[in-house]
């Protein structure tokens, strides 16, 4: 007997359930990766992400032949090429994981249906992409929490399945064509600092971050210049890492480095479960607040300024800068950066949203709008009105001004005050610097957002 495992967002051997089902139920397995143009025409498969993408499926077939076997690869419509290699195998069932977007719940409708006809089973496994299945914990009378601290209270009691080990052998049918494998020297345009991805370099990652940093994650993961944080998301986004498996590696390591590090791992879950009931958010307000965003027309060299780094809000330029070149932002500048684009420049969420999830390496539906949507006040924010100050936020969370200077070089020589002020420079000072003005004045932006919101908020 012959079964397909798809692979989506969960490139990985280890902690694998659709996998280690189907080499329960069936002698041989066809592990497939589909290459759907629909996702290309979407946009969403942005160089930064394509290389990766590219690693993870090298290092995925490289896994799979040490044990025998080899990773299928087809381009084509997903549902098409998934029919169409269950027919060339014999497959009797297609295993995958549980996706949660609009196009993840389409297909898996799609796909029960087209394999239906033919007699086979579609079988779906939760708790792959998430460490507890979207829907899973409900709160009274809704289908999902609206608010983070109650789910992650909940989150918290919920028993996590037993992770599995990578198998030792997969047998795959040799009557199944696959094409070559996309390789990250295909691709132009990449950020020069990316890193490699794939389940190997990511299970290292993890397991040298935490021996080395895990302990400190709960007072350092803010500090912008330290570093501090996992730099996991693009392998927890390609799916190269179990985030079951990661919790419980945490947990049992324990101490409120742990606990800190479980609580973000809890954020990607809460967004997982929102999007799942709310597949609409990633486009529409989650939280209407009838907002008369400016638009990309109307703010066109604003949001040109934002793109590039050039704001003269040195915290919010070096964010951007470091997006554009490793294709990945701390959590802090994410939301700096955020907030400024969508409150203080007053610019609808969806531009910045968009031009994130064409850098980001960890660029994600789910988190990427979600998230968005949190620093603009039209998401799960139960401070919606709040707006963060540059400035106030640039002296907190980058207190000697490293981050800045490592990423604004206009700016090395100036002390940790003028670092985030440079404008306190005299005149002449300043426009040596060749680092642009501010582009608008804090006060300003701030009195706009709060009148359109005072107007808009029913
Ligand atoms: P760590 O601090 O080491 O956290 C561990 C893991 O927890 C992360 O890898 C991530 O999977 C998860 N996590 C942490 N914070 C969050 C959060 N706020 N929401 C959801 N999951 C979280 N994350 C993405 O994975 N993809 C995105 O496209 C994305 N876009 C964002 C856009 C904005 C405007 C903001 C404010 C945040 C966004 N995030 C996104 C969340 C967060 O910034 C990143 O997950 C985090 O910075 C990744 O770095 P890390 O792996 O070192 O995180």
């Amino acid at each position: 007997t012959v079964a397909v495992v798809l692979f989506t967002s969960d490139l990985r051997l280890h902690d694998h359930p659709p996998l280690r089902a189907a080499l329960a139920a069936a002698d041989e397995v066809v592990p497939l990766f589909v290459r759907d143009p629909g996702v290309h025409a979407a946009g969403f498969d942005a160089p930064n992400r394509a290389a990766f993408l590219a690693d993870c499926l090298r290092d995925l077939d490289a896994s799979l032949r040490r044990r025998g076997g080899r990773l299928v690869v087809r381009t084509g419509p997903v549902v098409r090429e998934v029919d169409a290699v269950a027919v060339e195998c014999g497959a009797a069932e297609v295993h995958m994981a549980a996706g949660v977007s609009g196009y993840a719940q389409r297909r898996e409708e799609r796909l029960r249906e087209a394999l239906g006809r033919r007699g086979v089973v579609l079988r779906v496994h939760d708790a792959v992409i998430t460490a507890v299945a979207a829907g899973a914990v409900t709160p009274a009378g809704s289908d999902h929490y609206a608010v983070f601290t109650p789910y992650f209270r909940r989150w918290s009691r919920e028993r996590l399945r037993g992770t599995c080990p990578a198998p030792r052998t997969v047998r795959v049918p040799d009557a199944v064509r696959g094409e070559p494998l996309p390789s990250r020297g295909e691709l132009s345009g990449l950020s020069p600092g990316l890193p490699t991805g794939g389940e190997t370099p990511g299970r290292e990652r993890f397991a040298r971050w935490a021996r080395s940093r895990l302990a400190e994650y709960e007072e350092g993961h803010d500090d912008l210049a330290g570093d501090a944080t996992s730099r996991l998301s693009p392998y927890l986004h390609f799916g190269a890492l179990s985030p079951v498996e990661l919790v419980q590696r945490a947990r049992s390591r324990g101490g409120a480095g742990a606990e800190a590090f479980v609580r973000q791992l809890c954020w990607r879950d809460f967004h997982h479960q929102v999007l799942a009931a709310r597949p609409e958010a990633s486009r529409r307000d989650y939280r209407p607040r009838h907002d008369q965003w400016r638009t990309e027309d109307e703010a066109a060299e604003d949001i040109a300024a934002w793109r590039e780094g050039r704001t003269g809000y040195p915290v919010v330029d070096a964010a951007m800068r470091q997006l554009l070149h490793e294709g990945w932002m701390h959590n802090r500048a994410r939301l700096l950066a955020a907030s400024f684009l969508a409150k203080t420049l007053y610019v609808d969420w969806r531009v910045g949203a968009r031009h994130f999830l064409d850098l980001l390496v960890d660029g994600d539906l789910v988190n990427n709008q979600l998230n968005w949507q949190w620093a603009a006040g039209t998401g799960t924010d139960t401070r919606p009105n709040r707006v963060l100050n540059p400035v106030r936020q640039g002296r907190r969370y980058d207190p000697s001004g490293a981050y800045v200077r490592r990423w604004v070089p206009e700016l090395k020589d100036l002390d940790d005050r003028t670092v985030h002020e440079p404008w306190r420079l005299p005149e002449d000072r300043r426009a040596a610097l060749g680092y642009p003005a501010p582009l608008i004045d804090l006060a300003d932006g701030l009195t706009r957002f709060q009148h359109a919101r005072g107007r808009g908020v029913t």
